[in-house]
């Protein structure tokens, strides 16, 4: 169970600059939202007050009907994918996804088990022992999703994880996404500017614009309109 509630929720950063306007959604348990519009419209601000990395200004974030704006990210049952993927290059692929979990201080038989079944369902067992350099990116975009899906989190939150990637790719890594969620099961908070990527993905699609959410719907509704 994981549902995300967003109240009024206001993003002013330091330097004056309102990112986010009284943002008003309520995502569902095991929904798929996309936040869609264009770069500096602040889909990546409301992610990230979501995982907790950026503090909010104003409002209420509940996660299960807890309010959460003061936990930190690691008690927020998130898991995070980012666009640069953020590997750690010294360290094997089964090291990189088994990284949090050993902070966490994980018995080692059930780290195996995880980054084990992480990998099979991505297709990387056979690169495992690799380092992070030795693979394609589209390769290295599956080593992130394992590793924040060893987590078992609730939520899921993916911040334009395909766009370093070329269109062939992106394609691919679209299909995989998908049927990644049917395994998965958990809430999905997606980020992108890529219009397609928003239509094959979303139950419910959240155009935002300055700072502003323009529209919400599912795909039908906000792209079909004549
Ligand atoms: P998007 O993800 O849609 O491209 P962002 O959330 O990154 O948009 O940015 C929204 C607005 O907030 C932009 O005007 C951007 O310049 C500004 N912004 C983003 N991060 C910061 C920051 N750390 N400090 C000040 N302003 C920022
Ligand atoms: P702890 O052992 O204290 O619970 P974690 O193992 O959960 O810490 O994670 C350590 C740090 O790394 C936290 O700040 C956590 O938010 C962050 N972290 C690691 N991987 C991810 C991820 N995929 N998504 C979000 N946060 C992550």
């Amino acid at each position: 169970m994981a549902s995300v509630k967003l109240t009024d929720v206001k993003k002013i950063y330091d330097n004056k600059v309102t990112a986010v306007h009284d943002f008003n959604l309520e995502i569902a348990d095991k929904e798929f939202v996309v936040f869609v519009g264009p770069s500096g419209c602040g889909k990546s601000t409301t992610l990230r007050m979501i995982a907790g990395l950026e503090d909010i200004s104003e409002g209420t974030l509940e996660i299960d009907g807890e309010v959460v704006n003061d936990l930190q990210p690691k008690d927020r049952n998130i898991a995070m994918v980012f666009q640069n993927y953020a590997l750690y290059p010294h360290m094997t692929v089964y090291d990189n996804i088994a990284f949090s979990l050993r902070l966490k201080k994980m018995p080692e038989d059930e780290i195996y088990e995880r980054v084990t079944n992480a990998a099979q369902i991505l297709g990387i067992t056979e690169y495992l022992t690799r380092k992070p350099r030795a693979l394609s990116g589209g390769q290295r975009q599956r080593v992130a999703i394992g590793r924040a899906m060893v987590r078992n989190a609730k939520v899921f939150l993916m911040d334009e994880p395909l766009s370093n990637l070329d269109a062939k790719l992106r394609n691919q890594m679209r299909a995989e996404i998908i049927l990644l969620r049917q395994k998965l099961d958990t809430t999905f908070i997606y980020v992108t500017h890529d219009q397609t990527e928003a239509m094959t993905l979303g139950d419910r699609i959240v155009i935002m614009k300055d700072g502003f959410i323009e529209q919400v719907g599912t795909p039908q509704e906000v792209f079909d309109t004549p």
